[in-house]
């Protein structure tokens, strides 16, 4: 099950949806589904660790 690191949405299945982002952090992967892959783009882009959000 993969869920939102910001809004705690979850989605069924080992991967994520084609719409959700992976972003690596700390070694780690984070998954923002698409609302929030939409509203934080930018700092997605830019590889900021969600902290700095
Ligand atoms: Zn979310």
């Amino acid at each position: 099950m993969i869920t939102c690191a910001l809004c705690d949405t979850s989605t069924d299945g080992e991967t994520a949806p084609p719409t959700w982002i992976c972003s690596v952090e700390n070694g780690g992967r984070q998954y923002f589904c698409e609302t929030c892959a939409r509203t934080h783009i930018r700092a997605i882009e830019s590889r900021l660790d969600s902290a700095w959000w």
